[in-house]
């Protein structure tokens, strides 16, 4: 099964007609259907490593003063409690109940499988683990690749929202670090990635670590000769990168 990345940007774009949104639509379309989704999403950060562990897991808005629309948009999906409980004797992560489905997953997922028929897990990013840790972390799921599961992370490579402005471009510098990492998943140079402080101007498109971190778990299963197709290759707002990308044989 490949593996996905996706910046997710604003929410809006689980509503919103645009190049975005219609690229998902088509990744979701080309990809081969996978038995269930791991997701690893921005918006749930957490004091321990927590799958959810519901059947029917809620849908949870996080996000304010945005239009009623995108509170009252529905994406019923199912969770897959056996996966979750795979997760937990892969990984040592704990079930939870009491998270769900944040904007961070059903934003893009309502593009990718509109008809909300692929179950869909969310696994938390642990605030006191380093990103090494996240790393050997994740290469903990690699079976799971196998047996057709797709495991996805949404987030942004580039993600400053005090810096934000209401453009449709990126400023210079933030063109440039998204650029870089660009080549740097090429090249596999993935202990650049991991030791991002040391990446110029790391402090502007990374200001917190939580729309990073996600990526990381999706190349930590690559196998050096996969190739990245890359989408949606575009920073817009100032300091959102919208890069997401497609791992594959
Ligand atoms: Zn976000």
């Amino acid at each position: 099964m490949p593996l996905v990345f996706v910046g997710h940007g604003s929410p809006m774009n689980a509503i919103d007609d645009n190049k975005f949104s219609r690229e998902w639509t088509k990744m979701g379309q080309e990809l081969p259907r996978p038995k269930a989704i791991l997701m690893v999403s921005a918006h749930w950060v957490d004091e321990a490593t927590l799958v959810t562990g519901d059947e029917d897991p809620k849908k949870i808005n996080d996000f304010y003063g945005f239009p009623e629309e995108l509170y009252q948009k529905r994406y019923p999906v199912k969770g897959d409690v056996k996966l979750a409980k795979k997760i937990e004797e892969l990984t040592g992560a704990k079930l939870d109940s009491n998270w769900g489905i944040d904007h961070g997953t059903w934003s893009v997922l309502c593009r990718m499988y509109p008809k909300a028929d692929v179950p869909v897990i969310q696994m938390s990013l642990d605030e006191n683990i380093t990103p090494r840790e996240h790393w050997e972390l994740a290469k903990k799921l690699v079976g799971l690749r196998e047996e057709g599961f797709l495991i996805m992370g949404s987030g942004n490579v580039v993600h400053n929202l005090g810096m934000m402005q209401w453009i449709d471009e990126g400023f210079e510098w933030a063109v440039e670090f998204d650029k870089n990492i660009k080549q740097l998943i090429i090249k596999n140079d993935f202990d650049k990635l991991i030791n991002y402080e040391e990446l110029e101007n790391w402090q502007k498109a990374i200001p917190t670590n939580e729309h990073y971190l996600p990526m990381l778990y999706v190349l930590a299963l690559k196998n050096e000769e996969e190739k990245v197709d890359f989408r949606c290759e575009k920073v817009t707002m100032g300091s959102m990168s919208m890069r997401s990308w497609i791992i594959s044989e």
